[in-house]
């Protein structure tokens, strides 16, 4: 049974400044999704049964805030026309937040919108990175962007690409964000996507270098109560490990059309978001059709899904075999499985190990350690000796 839980939806490939870093191979083209694509889309999506009682629609691939505040206010209003009654949807946006405005703000807070702002740290970190076009510091104007949505009380996080530097400075992170007052984070290890070969991943010790890191920022938030509320690796993990006997684990990256994701010419691609865009000799574009000259519920039968489903297929079951973290992770991202090893067909990756291996290795001490205190205060471990 297909069901959507995420539509990604890429307003523009634009992208109004240059990481060092990025992998979205057409950062420079201003084409703008046709409010007919739209439309398309959503009544494809709405009539396909495979929307329960809601749907998040992420807007990114490129800059969002490069278009305008009135361009989304008439997408929404398509959008809201053809919503069936009782289905919630619920927008977010990942922004640079260089363009973040007052009437930027003005709108997030009428709409609701959920909103992630992309910073790495500190000046010093941000900067060797996130660069404008011509090679200048993004800091200061992505700082402006966070002062203005605070300044208008609208909750947001920050995710946060983790290069080497600032994974050795996991103090440094900590006392930036505290300091500007931001609550909720996300860390990103900058990955191989693309054409993007990852600094971070060609150390082989990288995986013990981001559960120092961590291990040290979770701590960090422990000790000081009240500054860091949500670390979404730390979370995540605990609700991967923390579930009711009998769940399996449920991950959406490796069923088709959980995660889909539209760029601005119509065409569906699924699985990793992260492959919108990329090209590959087996997939091509990794798309599986376009809303404007058939309909998603088809796609499911398009040769290029099959194709890529049955490679995914075969590296989650080597990963079901293989790998002792696998009932807590699924069978990992596709997107790195064939960034780094070439193929669907495999499994543990530098990403997976930094990122599920090791987080749930440091979650799992962590639960270790509450319960030996407690079992030693109840002088269970007594008796149990
Ligand atoms: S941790 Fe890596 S090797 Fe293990 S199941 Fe996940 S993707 Fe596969």
């Amino acid at each position: 049974m297909v069901r959507i839980e995420l539509l990604v939806i890429q307003p523009t490939p634009f992208c109004n400044i240059d990481c060092a870093y990025c992998y979205l191979p057409h950062r420079s083209s201003r084409t703008v999704v046709a409010e007919r694509t739209l439309s398309n889309l959503f009544t494809q999506v709405f009539a396909s049964g495979w929307v329960d009682s809601g749907v998040s629609v992420v807007w990114h691939a490129g800059e969002p805030l490069v278009l305008p505040v009135e361009f989304y206010r008439r997408a929404f209003e398509i959008i809201e026309q053809l919503r069936p009654a009782g289905l919630a949807i619920q927008h977010a946006f990942q922004t640079n937040g260089m363009l973040i405005s007052g009437a930027w703000c003005e709108f997030f807070q009428e709409q609701q919108i959920n909103v992630g702002v992309s910073v790495d740290g500190p000046k010093q970190f941000h900067d060797r990175n996130r660069l404008t076009r011509n090679g200048r510091g993004t800091f200061d104007r992505t700082m402006a962007g966070i002062k203005l949505l605070q300044k208008f009380g609208i909750p947001f996080h920050v995710i946060s690409v983790l290069s080497p530097e600032s994974m050795a400075a996991p103090r440094e992170m900590f006392d930036f964000y505290v300091s500007e007052g931001i609550r909720e984070v996300c860390f990103n290890v900058e990955e191989s996507e693309g054409n993007h070969i990852s600094r971070c991943f060609s150390n082989a010790s990288i995986d013990r270098a981001f559960y120092r890191f961590l291990h040290e920022f979770w701590r960090l938030s422990c000790l000081y109560s009240g500054s860091i509320s949500f670390i979404r690796e730390v979370e995540h993990a605990i609700g991967q490990i923390v579930r009711p006997r009998g769940t399996p684990f449920y991950n959406q990256l490796v069923e088709p059309f959980a995660v889909t994701c539209m760029d601005c010419e119509g065409n569906i691609s699924t699985f990793s978001p992260e492959l919108l865009g990329l090209k590959h000799p087996d997939y091509g574009d990794f798309s599986v059709g376009n809303v404007n000259r058939g309909n998603l519920v088809e796609f499911i039968s398009d040769p290029n899904l099959e194709r890529m489903a049955k490679d995914i297929r075969a590296g989650v079951s080597m990963c079901r075999d293989t790998c002792e973290y696998f009932t807590v992770c699924g069978g990992g991202e596709p997107v790195n499985k064939l960034a780094e090893n070439g193929t669907f067909v495999s499994t543990t990756t530098q990403y997976c190990r930094v990122t599920k291996m090791r987080t749930i290795d440091l979650v799992l001490a962590a639960i270790e350690r509450v319960d030996e205190r407690h079992l030693g205060t109840t002088g269970i471990t007594d008796r149990r000796g």
